[in-house]
């Protein structure tokens, strides 16, 4: 049910611009909405406390402002984390049980919007920002249960424990490391890394793996 009262959308819409050199957009709105809507379907009408919400947002950029703000969670706590799939859509956890709902906007959101426009409005980013702010919930979002295929515990990990990669020797924490006949390396060396050192470039075509002598 819409208990969301529009004076409490404008304060937390502000809060989100505010975070963004005082710009709104649509899809900042969008975060919000979505946020309000997760918390809510999973039973929380305020941000809880103690870390028991996690967020786990499917893109970065403007929407993830609105998320943070009606949902308190951020990646400096712990309690949002992107997976980048490039789409506005999040799923909201509920560490102690384990529920989890994901929310991204109806798949024909731009169509339906076109008729929450403002009087006269004819440019859709204008249309768009207004009409994601009074859009019924169920006009705007779809809700669904889903099941985490990782369990929660393992995505947030134990932060206390740490260890030493066997091959670069640097720090890994949260038990992000990868075992390796039994022996613990960082991601980077077992399975190869984002970047490469620059001097490589050229001189070097293939990606190098320091384990390729250690893997079966
Ligand atoms: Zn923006
Ligand atoms: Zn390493």
């Amino acid at each position: 049910m819409e208990t969301l009262s529009p004076e409490r959308l404008q304060e937390l819409l502000k809060a989100s611009a505010a975070r963004h050199r005082g710009h709104l957009c649509p899809r900042q709105v969008l975060g919000v909405r979505i946020g309000l809507a997760g918390m809510r379907a999973l039973g929380f009408a305020e941000p809880p406390t103690k870390k028991r919400l996690l967020v786990i947002a499917e893109t970065d950029g403007c929407f993830v402002d609105g998320l943070i703000v009606a949902t308190g969670c951020t990646v400096g706590h712990r309690t949002l984390r992107i997976e980048d799939y490039g789409k506005v859509a999040a799923t909201f956890v509920d560490v102690r049980t384990g529920r989890a709902v994901r929310v991204a906007p109806r798949v024909d959101v731009r169509q339906r919007a076109m008729a929450y426009g403002p009087e006269g409005e004819r440019r859709r980013y204008f249309i768009m920002l207004h009409a994601y702010q009074v859009m019924p919930e169920d006009e705007l979002l779809t809700v669904e249960e889903v099941r985490l295929r990782v369990p929660v515990e393992v995505i947030i990990s134990r932060p206390k424990v740490r260890v030493n990669c066997t091959a670069c020797g640097e720090e890994v924490i949260n038990e992000r490391e990868v075992y390796i006949n039994g022996l613990p390396y960082c991601r980077a060396c077992a399975w190869g890394a984002y970047y490469e050192p620059a001097a490589d470039r050229g001189a070097q075509s293939t990606v190098r793996n320091p384990l390729a002598a250690a893997l079966p």
